[in-house]
């Protein structure tokens, strides 16, 4: 699926190819079933033999184009789209994890993945080491055990915007025989190709930037084609012996390297668990992904001036961007992000937490949500919304400061933008 285009144009163009006289458009197939002519025809279809399409839960034109398209984009050989961003990790997950395996995350991931990891994955019998993403080599070495499949991190952590260090972690992956896989939701493939670093699978939550507008929950899972499952069969034999449940294909043998993760995802996870996007969504999803390219650099432009800004304000205390020269990531963002990382950018108010209610209080244009990374700029102060439970001291252990805000800056006039944070400020 990687074509000799930019990003720029793989947004627009890749994935679907209309033929003479058909739609310019892709066209949205809402449909559950597909007609053959034949049951020898859509046996086929049911063996793997044949190409096509005959339920939508397992494949259907639109999603498949949308899927497509962010494997152009990721550089990547397939992917699969699914109805979330949670499916997306869990599937990458368990496609290489059974019962007895065990995976290693950082620590810093999405709260969401973090609580899939740590408590329901361990309920089916998988155990989760988190390590911290700034370990030392030797750390990150010694969380490996025998019966260890994976590693996982996220390239900009959600919400803590620490940048983990893809390339050394790629590398502790491969030294010990599995992949790396890693959710590349809040860069978008726009600012970070993890594949050029060594990550064997990328996911995404596209409900973020991808479609960038508020409008759909959905994820993708995009496979690299360079992890060798063969090189090492024992430790997947998932995808290099006989799947029973499929007349005995073996998948890397009969999809090879670059269509192996994906084709058993789809037909083992997706027939049986169903986590599949509408195909509404996919079409959603694609219109929003045309203008990743032109929406990118805004966001980063916007949320570089607002961290400035804040960083130069005396009613703030602290400010957390990659991009700003100080930060403890800048260099990594540099590294792995050279146009710009995120919009999303996080600081704290003289006064704790009062102080913080306060400035949501007084905000107009920046509205509340738990929401981030689309086009309307958004902001949470989680002491008094979804960490509200919590006592300050249960906070700092969590991570999380009571005069934490966390603001994802949208692609709105930045005098406006800046208008309105700095009235809210007074308003303290
Ligand atoms: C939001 C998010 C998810 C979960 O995605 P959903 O689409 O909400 O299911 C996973 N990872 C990251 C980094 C996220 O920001």
């Amino acid at each position: 699926m990687s074509n000799n285009w930019h990003l720029e144009t793989n947004c627009i163009q890749a994935g679907y190819t209309p033929k003479n006289g058909e739609p310019r458009m892709m066209p949205i197939v809402q449909s559950t079933t597909f007609k053959y002519d034949t049951s020898a025809g859509m046996g086929a279809l049911f063996d793997l033999e044949a190409d096509g399409y005959f339920y939508t839960r397992l494949a259907n034109p639109t999603t498949d184009a949308v899927a497509a398209k962010i494997a152009a984009l990721e550089g990547g050989t397939a992917a699969l789209l699914t109805s979330s961003g949670q499916a997306a990790n869990f599937f990458a997950v368990f496609n290489l994890c059974s019962a007895g395996d065990h995976l290693i995350c950082s620590s810093t991931v999405y709260g969401g993945t973090f609580n899939l990891f740590a408590v329901t994955l361990k309920r089916m019998g998988i155990e989760c080491t988190f390590v911290d993403p700034d370990c030392s080599d030797e750390e990150l070495d010694a969380a490996f055990q025998p019966n260890t499949k994976l590693v996982f991190g996220e390239s900009i952590a959600n919400p803590a915007l620490i940048i983990l260090d893809i390339e050394r972690f790629a590398k502790a992956a491969h030294a010990h025989g599995v992949p790396l896989i890693i959710d590349n939701t809040f860069p978008t493939p726009m600012n970070c190709k993890p594949f050029q670093w060594g990550a064997d699978i990328v996911t995404h939550s596209t409900t973020k930037y991808l479609d960038g507008h508020d409008a759909t929950v959905g994820g993708c899972i995009v496979d690299s084609g360079n992890f060798d499952w063969m090189a090492h069969a024992d430790k997947f034999p998932g995808l290099t012996t006989p799947d029973e449940s499929y007349h005995g294909v073996t998948y890397a043998e009969r999809f090879g390297q670059g269509g192996a993760f994906i084709t058993k995802c789809c037909a083992q996870l997706m027939r049986d668990l169903g986590c599949t996007p509408a195909p509404m969504n996919a079409y959603l999803l694609n219109m929003g992904i045309e203008t990743l390219h032109v929406r990118m650099p805004r966001h980063c432009e916007n949320a570089q001036k607002v961290a400035e800004f804040l960083q130069s304000h005396e009613k703030v205390t602290w400010v957390n961007y990659a991009g700003l020269p100080g930060n403890k990531y800048h260099e990594l963002a540099q590294k792995y992000m050279p146009n710009g990382t995120c919009g999303v950018v996080s600081f704290g108010v003289k006064g704790g937490r009062a102080a913080a209610e306060q400035f949501m209080a007084g905000l107009k244009l920046c509205m509340i949500a738990t929401h981030v990374a689309d086009a309307h700029t958004c902001v949470l102060h989680p002491a008094s919304s979804t960490h509200r439970q919590m006592t300050d001291a249960e906070l700092v252990a969590a991570g999380v400061s009571p005069d934490l805000i966390r603001l994802s800056v949208g692609i709105e006039n930045i005098d406006d933008i800046l208008a309105d944070l700095s009235a809210a400020l007074e308003n303290i």
